[in-house]
């Protein structure tokens, strides 16, 4: 891709401008009238280390009306910007690609008001996820989503790419939790939808086109959202099991026997954990290997009830010989250890230096089957190994098995365009000819933008088009990206 020659290039009179605007020193880092390279690197490199912008001015607006301000100024003068949030995005979505301007929502960062009755929070944008999760706990309350970036991504940044993660489950996607937002158009306006209401059928529900839309329309700065009771009893048991079918079987015998306190089922193979094992140095949870492992988790009021849901159907999936073995936490340390070789897999497999990530919604009989494929088409190019000379450390697949959502993982010593020939179309063809999605919860951002195709038809693109010229007819917010 090439620079849009459309928008301005930065100049130190616009920099004047944004420091009188947001008047604090730590809101600007300018790199236009001074050398701020070390300061400014962090803003232009994305978590994976795979992308990387040449932003020279990174601005951290305090409040709705500054971002109103900033992005009023940027579109009368043609400036490009890219929102950013808690930078944990997986498509390159959420940095520049040239020199755009980063808008960074840290400071946008208070909780606004949360109704104990009915568990509605409103909060800023730039709250980070454990942050408000951890405000939500004291409260006997829980966050409608997590996931293993809580710890930096920003409730903004959440539903800017409608992340699904390991509550969707039980808790639904942030299209049915979120039940209002503010957010800021390019030029300047300031949408305030921050309805409370549960139920508001006046017209079209404008507030889901910012539910993943990935910055491109618009800066949500605030967020209200249903959160619903902390279950007092969390339970965790951890399966190893010897094929694809069985984990099959054992999915369905946990939707029957756990049926409404069940809240996680996710699943991992032996090759995921293998790499954690490597990074981490930690002990195995089971004796023995397996080709598949999955976690499970329930959520209830009754520890004890559910517990002995939980033991017996153990019992009778073993006894029926889905599962080869199983252990069930303890107490709150083990039930974090054993999330701790699902949650950990995105971060180990970065380990090694890269990790082509695929992120895809596949009906659950053949979920597992583009991962062998894949493996195979690897290894038959000669890519895989356990030497330097070999790109690919090893290709693993893992994933939120409970949404029909697959994580193939390859993992890599370095960026190689053999490999990458390899992967792709293969994977988007694959996905296209079963119906599925190229992104079932990361987006598209810049990584997936030529891909779009096999996931939506050229009339739901041309839609999508018209949309964002509809609210951003100069086309600032975040270029070059997905649409
Ligand atoms: P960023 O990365 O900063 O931004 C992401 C996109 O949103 C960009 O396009 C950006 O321009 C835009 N954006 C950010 N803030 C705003 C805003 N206020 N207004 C408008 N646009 C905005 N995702 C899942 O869905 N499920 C998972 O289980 C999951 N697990 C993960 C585990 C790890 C270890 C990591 C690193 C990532 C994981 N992700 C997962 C990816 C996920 O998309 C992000 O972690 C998170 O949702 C992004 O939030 P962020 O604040 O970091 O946003």
């Amino acid at each position: 891709i090439k620079r849009d020659s459309k928008f301005a290039e930065i100049t130190e009179d616009h920099v004047k401008f944004f420091k009188e605007l947001l008047g604090k020193e730590a809101a600007v880092i300018d790199g236009v009238t001074k050398d701020a390279t070390d300061d400014i690197e962090p803003f232009n490199g994305d978590w994976m280390r795979k992308y990387r912008g040449h932003t020279k001015l990174v601005l951290k607006p305090g409040s709705t009306e500054e971002v109103s301000n900033i992005l009023k100024y940027c579109n009368d003068n043609m400036l490009a910007v890219v929102p950013q949030g808690g930078n944990t995005g997986l498509v390159g979505g959420s940095v520049p690609v040239f020199d755009e301007i980063v808008i960074n929502m840290s400071r946008i960062n208070q909780i606004r008001s949360f109704d104990e009755v009915s568990g509605t929070l409103v909060v800023d944008a730039g709250a980070i996820l454990e942050v408000v999760d951890g405000y939500l706990a004291e409260r006997g309350n829980i966050f409608p989503l997590d996931l293993g970036a809580k710890g930096s991504c920003q409730i903004g940044g959440n539903v800017a790419t409608n992340a699904g993660g390991l509550r969707l489950l039980r808790y639904g996607s942030l299209h049915g939790s979120v039940l209002g937002i503010e957010a800021v158009l390019p030029d300047g306006t300031i949408v305030d939808d921050l309805s409370k209401l549960r139920k508001n059928n006046t017209g079209y529900d404008l507030k889901q086109l910012f539910i993943g839309a990935e910055g491109t329309i618009g800066i949500i700065t605030g967020v209200s959202i249903l959160c619903p009771q902390r279950s007092k009893a969390i339970n965790v048991a951890f399966l190893g099991l010897e094929s694809y079918e069985k984990v099959q079987e054992a999915f369905k015998a946990a939707k029957g026997q756990l049926s409404e306190i069940l809240s996680a089922f996710e699943l991992m193979d032996n090759q995921s954990q293998n790499l954690v094992q490597q990074v981490t140095k930690n002990k195995r949870p089971l004796e023995s290997a397996h080709p598949f492992y999955c976690l499970i988790e329930t959520s209830g009021s009754n520890s004890e009830h559910d517990n002995e849901k939980l033991q017996s159907f153990l019992e009778d999936v073993m006894e029926k010989e889905i599962v080869s073995d199983g252990v069930v936490a303890e107490n709150e340390t083990q039930v974090r250890n054993l999330w701790g070789w699902r949650e950990g897999i995105p971060e180990s497999l970065g380990h090694w230096g890269g990790v082509y990530k695929y992120d895809l919604s596949i009906p659950i009989s053949e979920l597992y089957s583009l991962v062998e494929e894949t493996r195979e088409k690897i290894t038959k190019a000669g890519l895989i190994g356990d030497t330097d000379e070999h790109p690919v450390v090893d290709v693993v697949g893992y994933g939120h098995m409970g949404d029909s959502n697959l994580h193939l993982n390859v993992a890599t010593r370095r960026y190689d365009k053999n490999v990458e020939k390899e992967l792709e179309p293969f994977v988007y063809e694959w996905i296209s000819k079963r119906s599925g999605s190229i992104s079932a919860e990361h987006g598209l951002g810049l990584a997936k933008k030529a891909y779009i195709g096999h996931s939506r038809s050229d009339t739901m693109i041309a839609l999508m088009k018209q949309i964002k010229k509809l609210y951003d007819p100069n086309g600032i917010m975040n270029p070059y990206k997905y649409i």
